[in-house]
């Protein structure tokens, strides 16, 4: 398939502006991102109204400067999500062209190989992101080619929301309440009817080529056992969630003994669901329980996404620059256990066992484990961060590094560095029966609730050869709190 009637030539340097008479006759380039979704997608919403043959492309880009490569599970959900995007477009009369390398140099040989006089996208909001896009668009603009690009991810653009002093919002309260007091979000968008069809090959490379599944190991058996990535798996978990789970949502959205969250942070983080759709459909639910807490949830996904843009060096530096000196430990063995769940806290291993197998992790136990690692551990936060990163398919690029500095201290609106969760304690007030961490540990599946959380006072036999603990919980914490003491002083 190719777009009707695009210029067959491919034109050398310069690259011409179709004459008037093609004008009429060729076809818009669709370039999804972070948007795989054909429902309530304003760029393919734009590029179909427009009556001409729309060609989709999705750019791998691992070479622009600053784009931060995905990670192992992102990768694997990105496979599966393009090509449940592909069939949906082949539906529309769309077909999806992949490329690999730089978004700049792809784009542009794209349009001039089909002749497109027009290419819309759905903004992105990440500075290196920003970069390619604003050098995209001049160098199309520059031969004459429309572009139009589209709010569709955030339900409010970073810069829409400004406080009356200072730059930018860095307290959630205050942001929400701005953002409530903004109007509602506009409707999402239906999904776009059939385009006339291309009648022309381009050349695509091979999703299979692009190897973005693990192989040698395989250790994705756990993810596809848990997830189907797509707009329809996207749509079917958001109403499950609300059909089942929305009433108890507030009560239960703590205990990951539970299935009790929405479980739609991977479906939001690749744009196979829509803000917008998430908005309407969990208002749709009336005044139901939950529906406040749950949209408040969406609102610190906007206001990550507002940090981020504000700060474009999130990931790598501390919001509170008091902690750039901190003195974080050199631990490879201790980053080792935590990341393998073999720290001896069951609470913690739970939830990093169950990041491996699944590629996802109950926020409350995400928040136990970030607060292990930093401040039990003394690992800099930066560590966790690109585990997270690497092993999530939810890794996002503003939540997962405003998370961490959330847990660490050091990033906006954050929780005080000397409040240090207890992971006994913790354990115990979120998972009181010991179910959650008796799915992930088998070796502790038999023991009594009295020692589930503690095993290391199992007096009889070794627990199953679960490791003892890798610190003295109370000790880490008084040799944490002196090194937050000595960056005071
Ligand atoms: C250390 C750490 C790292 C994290 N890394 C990520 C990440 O890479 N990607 C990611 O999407 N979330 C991240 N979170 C936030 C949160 O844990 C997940 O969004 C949530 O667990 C996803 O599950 P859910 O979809 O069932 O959430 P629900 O409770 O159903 O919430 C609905 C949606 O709201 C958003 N949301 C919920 N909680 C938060 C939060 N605290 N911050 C920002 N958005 C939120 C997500 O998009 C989520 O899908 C992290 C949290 C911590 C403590």
């Amino acid at each position: 398939m190719g777009c009707d009637d695009c210029n067959p030539q491919i034109p050398s340097d310069p690259m011409p502006v179709p004459s008037p008479a093609s004008i009429g006759r060729t076809c818009t380039v669709v370039w999804f991102r972070d948007d795989l979704r054909i429902s309530d997608n304003p760029a393919l919403d734009a590029a179909v109204r427009r009556g001409r043959p729309v060609v989709a492309v999705y750019v791998l880009d691992e070479t622009s400067d600053g784009i931060r490569p995905l990670g192992g599970a992102a990768r694997w959900w990105l496979h599966h999500s393009l090509g449940r995007l592909g069939d949906r477009l082949r539906e529309l009369g769309v077909p999806l062209v992949l490329r690999r390398g730089a978004a700049l140099a792809s784009l542009t040989d794209l349009v001039k190989s089909t002749g497109a006089t027009a290419v819309t996208w759905n903004r992105r909001y990440g500075s290196a992101e920003i970069a390619v896009d604003t050098a995209v668009k001049t160098a199309l603009a520059n031969s004459g080619v429309q572009v139009e690009s589209f709010a569709a991810n955030l339900l409010h653009e970073p810069w829409t929301l400004k406080p009356t002093s200072g730059p930018h919002y860095k307290v959630f309260t205050a942001f929400w309440k701005a953002a409530r007091s903004s109007g509602p979000p506009r409707p999402p968008l239906p999904t776009p009817g059939g385009t006339e069809p291309a009648d022309r090959d381009i050349p695509s490379d091979a999703l299979e080529d692009w190897q973005l599944l693990p192989r040698q190991p395989d250790w994705s058996t756990g993810l596809a056992a848990t997830w189907t990535p797509g707009e329809d798996g996207a749509r079917e978990r958001l109403g499950c969630f609300l059909d089942q789970d929305l009433p108890g949502y507030t009560r239960l959205r703590d205990r990951p003994d539970h299935a009790a969250t929405s479980m739609v942070s991977p479906h939001l983080r690749f744009g196979e669901i829509s803000p917008f759709q998430v908005w309407q459909a969990a208002l749709a639910r009336g005044d139901e329980s939950g529906v406040d807490k749950f949209l408040s949830e969406i609102g610190w996904r906007e206001f990550s996404w507002h940090l981020l843009f504000h700060n474009p060096g999130l990931a790598s530096t501390n919001l509170n620059p008091r902690f750039d000196r901190f003195p974080w430990r050199d631990d490879d063995d201790g980053l080792d256990a935590w990341q393998g769940g073999r720290t001896g806290y069951p609470i913690v291993d739970a939830g990093m066992r169950q990041l491996w197998t699944t590629g996802w992790m109950h926020n409350r136990v995400r928040m136990i484990a970030a607060s292990f690692l930093i401040k039990d551990l003394m690992i800099d936060w930066r560590r966790g961060e690109a585990w997270f990163w690497d092993t999530l398919v939810d890794a996002d690029a503003a939540n997962n590094p405003a998370s961490w500095q959330w847990v660490a201290g050091s990033g906006a609106d954050a929780a005080p560095f000397f409040r240090i969760f207890n992971p006994t304690l913790q354990g115990r007030k979120f998972d009181p029966n010991g179910a959650y961490v008796r799915r992930w540990i088998p070796e502790i599946a038999d023991l009594p609730v009295s020692l589930v959380h503690e095993p290391w006072k199992v007096t009889t036999g070794d627990a199953g050869g679960y490791p003892a603990p890798v610190v003295d919980h109370a000790v880490a914490r008084r040799r944490a709190l002196d090194a937050f003491k000595g960056l005071k002083d």
